[in-house]
């Protein structure tokens, strides 16, 4: 290996995904040099390995359950889906896991790539091999940002690593339908990818340890993805957990801790995340390997004035939309930083401050029916020592939701804390709430006050009406 150069910039980004190219582009916006470092494809997991795929293969499976509730058009949609059409859209969607079209992205805003694994070597340092054993030495005046995001987790069950299991990045980009898998977990992941197997024709049995799915929503939600989910043929068995795997001449076998032995082709692991940390030099900064990333609000690495850490990597919500608002936060505060200027943190609206964070996150899960969130739960609420009620609608009472689908099944909560009068928290299940989660942002990060909300009218005959009733059962 040779030393090669030394190319000093402003600021030097770690990880090219969805985060680092937000911070990339702020930054050049702000008329810093930046660098960019990248080990594997611009775009990082969300574009080759998780959203994009994910929800590419998805779309076929809600468009088609959603084509079978409506009158009329459901004896047209009753055959099996066209697994290789729906591969091949994925493979379109993913570009074919080649990153031209974000490299020359990155090219346009006027940052400068570099190939190869990223290593911090010393305060406002980074060293980057390159695919050819090169080094560059890149050194930032102002800051580097580490957004080298996430990976999957896997249990330590012996003998896991040779039965080859599937983690995110083998379910979003297998090539083949498995006749048997076995999905272990019972969060996003699972839940998504569950659906996605099972209606391209997998037989998917859900392990899942804990009492039931998506248990970090209001429990409602994982009731009734793991109704439909059983509906739609999948064996969905929760308070289970692996015992051991084995691969017995090609075949899986799985067995459970209550004793039950299933046999299957593939097996996914959808166990959690473990932050890319593990190997990027944290040790030459005093920091510990492997590590989450602990930040504050202007994703400034604690302890540290040059170091930020955003996206995944500092775990605070494991999200592309979050981590891209605090890659444009983090963006502003490391410009506004190098100008001189004082940063704007002021709560909760400050230019600075990613508060949202604390209290507004949106999620959907796209199940079917999905299941969309923002803000926090019920428990959630209660635990954090707020004085709250919520209050429950069925979707079916909602004309809108009639019409958008026969027997359209969901429900929708609303936490109020009473003293405030706002919103801390919404949940909507059903088929099409994915889109009707944004509202739901906006007055529960607006901190509309209930009263105002009344004012805020829905059109009639939407699946949004749901915010009548929901006000109707809140005034009691
Ligand atoms: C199956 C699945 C589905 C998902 N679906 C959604 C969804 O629908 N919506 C949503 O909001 N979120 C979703 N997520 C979460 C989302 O993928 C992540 O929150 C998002 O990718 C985080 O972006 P990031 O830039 O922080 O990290 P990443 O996207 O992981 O990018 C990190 C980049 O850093 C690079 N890197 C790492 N270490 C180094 C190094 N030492 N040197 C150089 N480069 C390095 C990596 O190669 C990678 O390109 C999903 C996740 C999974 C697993």
């Amino acid at each position: 290996m040779t030393e090669t150069e030394t190319i000093a910039y402003d600021v030097v980004v770690l990880g090219a995904g969805p985060v680092g190219e937000n911070v990339a582009d702020r930054t050049r916006a702000a008329g810093l040099s930046t660098a960019v470092v990248e080990s594997e494809l611009v775009g990082g997991e969300c574009s080759y390995w998780a959203c994009m795929p994910s929800k590419a293969l998805l779309r076929p499976v809600i468009a088609r359950a959603d084509a079978r509730r409506v009158p009329g058009l459901a004896q047209a949609v009753q055959g099996p889906l066209d697994a290789a059409a729906v591969l091949a859209h994925r493979n379109d969607y993913t570009s074919h896991w080649q990153d031209d079209g974000q490299v020359r992205w990155l090219e346009s805003v006027g940052a400068d790539l570099h190939r190869g694994h990223g290593r911090l070597t010393g305060p406002r340092t980074v060293t980057v091999t390159g695919p050819d054993g090169v080094r560059r030495v890149l050194t930032a005046r102002h800051a580097v940002a580490v957004c080298t995001g996430s990976r999957a987790q896997l249990p330590g069950l012996p003998g896991l690593a040779e039965v080859r299991p599937w983690t995110s990045r083998e379910a979003t980009s297998a090539q083949h339908v498995p006749g048997r898998l076995v999905v272990v977990g019972g969060g996003v992941v699972a839940t998504e990818m569950a659906t996605v197997w099972q209606a391209l024709g997998s037989r998917v049995t859900v392990l899942v340890r804990g009492k039931g799915l998506l248990n970090r929503m209001e429990p409602f939600a994982g009731e009734l993805v793991a109704e439909a989910l059983t509906e739609a043929g999948a064996d969905v068995r929760t308070g289970t957990s692996v015992e051991s795997v084995s691969r017995v001449d090609g075949t899986l076998v799985v067995v459970t801790d209550r004793g039950d032995r299933i046999e299957a082709d593939e097996i996914l692991f959808a166990t959690g995340r473990a932050p890319r940390t593990d190997d990027i030099g944290l040790e030459t900064v005093g920091l510990e390997p492997g590590s989450w990333l602990e930040v504050d609000d202007s994703l400034r690495v604690t302890g540290t004035d040059w170091l930020y850490a955003v996206g995944d990597v500092n775990h605070r919500a494991l999200l592309t939309h979050q981590g891209k608002y605090q890659a444009r936060i983090a963006g502003a505060a490391i410009a506004t930083r190098a100008s001189g200027e004082p940063l704007d943190e002021a709560e909760p609206w400050g230019a600075h401050a990613a508060t949202a964070d604390h209290h507004a996150v949106p999620q959907v899960v796209f199940t079917d029916p999905e299941a969309a969130a923002v803000g926090l739960s019920l428990a959630e609420a209660e635990q954090a020592g707020y004085r709250v009620r919520a209050v429950d609608v069925e979707l079916s009472s909602v004309a809108g939701a009639g019409l958008y689908a026969d027997g359209y099944k969901g429900r929708a909560r609303m936490v109020v804390d009473v003293e405030g009068e706002i919103l801390r928290g919404v949940t909507f299940v059903g088929p099409g709430v994915g889109e009707l989660i944004h509202s739901a942002t906006v007055a529960v990060a607006g901190q509309v006050p209930v009263d105002r909300l009344w004012h805020a009218v829905p059109a009639y005959p939407t699946i949004s009406e749901v915010w009548l009733r929901l006000l109707e059962a809140y005034r009691g």
